[in-house]
């Protein structure tokens, strides 16, 4: 699990660029299920093929970056975020292109740091002039932060942990899946979650799924002096009752609590009072769907360093594998 981690959160994906990380996902799920497919998006389902009702477990390959907007004549990058980036996390930070070159974040002069906004910032790839620049780099070309994954001891730490823990997670997961199972499984490792859960919608609306999952990190209130909020890391993964994006279905949501405590497996239950996931899309879908989500908790979402828990991350592996393999009701009798 840890050099599978290693591997996913070490490659780049910002939102609409996903391909590398969705063709090793391609290489690391496909002996474990039926086929795989992508489709106009580039979203990457692994099925497993089985009868009604089909589940769907999401869990999202894009990572938060930037995005060049400008090249001024001395060789220096102006940038935007590529979803949900804070720009004084970005300070002093090394961000990679797709083809490997690096640069490092710095800001204009200011009195004070609340000044500090995104038209303050600069990129500095090293280039003499806006000519040497712009024959490496164009508009519109995407960095991510560079950071190595580190193990801690219980802890990891390392950056797009969100949500490549959570394909983590769903890869071991289809791994450890019966040969035989009660319904038909498909997981989703969608693109463009960052930038409004894009990747999900289109997904869910092809597959029809009679329940949605997704699996992804949520934010803690275990740091000094963090915001009230009841999910502390190692802990178990967490059960999420409502986001931004989603209010979990009850009798799902009940369900996978009843699963955890059958098989003993820790929880937590979640409520997130900012940011949302693909459920909060996927239950949007046609008539509705069904959906809850799995939170693997996670310190500094968004940050350069983004820290898990090896346990929860264990733990939520176990109740998502026993949630795809036990039988759900058809959801027209039941729901
Ligand atoms: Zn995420």
């Amino acid at each position: 699990m840890e050099a599978l981690i290693k591997e996913l959160v070490e490659i780049d994906g910002p939102s609409g660029e996903e391909a590398a990380v969705r063709e090793l996902i391609r290489e690391r799920i496909e002996q474990s299920v039926d086929r795989t497919f992508t489709d106009n998006l580039g979203n990457l389902f692994a099925l497993r093929e089985g009868p009604a009702p089909l589940l769907l477990f999401s869990a999202h390959m894009d990572e938060i970056g930037v995005i060049v907007t400008h090249i001024d004549d001395h060789g220096f990058l102006r940038i935007a975020p590529v979803g949900g980036v804070r720009p004084h996390l970005l300070l002093g930070q090394r961000l990679r292109f797709k083809d490997g070159l690096l640069g490092t974040v710095y800001h204009e002069k200011i009195k004070d740091l609340k000044e500090l906004d995104w038209s303050k910032l600069y990129l500095d790839i090293g280039a003499a002039d806006g000519e040497t620049a712009r024959k490496h780099l164009r508009i519109g070309d995407m960095a991510c932060l560079h950071q190595p994954f580190v193990n801690l001891g219980r802890r990891y730490l390392a950056k797009a942990m969100d949500d490549r823990s959570g394909c983590a997670v769903l890869i071991e997961a289809a791994r450890r899946l019966p040969r035989s199972l009660p319904q038909g499984v498909c997981f989703l490792f969608s693109v463009q979650e960052e930038v409004g859960l894009r990747g999900a919608t289109t997904a869910a609306y092809r597959l029809e799924p009679a329940y949605g999952f997704a699996v992804d990190v949520t934010s803690v209130g275990d740091t000094p002096e963090a915001p009230l909020m009841a999910v502390a890391l190692g802990k178990g993964p967490a059960i999420k009752v409502k986001d931004r994006s989603v209010i979990c279905h009850p009798r799902v949501r009940d369900l996978m609590i009843a699963t955890a405590e059958q098989e003993k497996i820790p929880y937590q239950l979640e409520v997130l009072e900012l940011g949302g996931t693909d459920a909060g899309a996927i239950h949007l879908s046609r008539g509705g769907v069904p959906s809850g989500a799995l939170s693997i908790p996670c310190r500094y979402v968004h940050a350069p360093s983004e820290m898990i828990d090896a346990g929860d991350l264990r733990h939520a592996v176990t109740l998502i594998e026993k949630l795809a393999s036990r039988a759900w009701p058809l959801p027209e009798k039941e729901i």
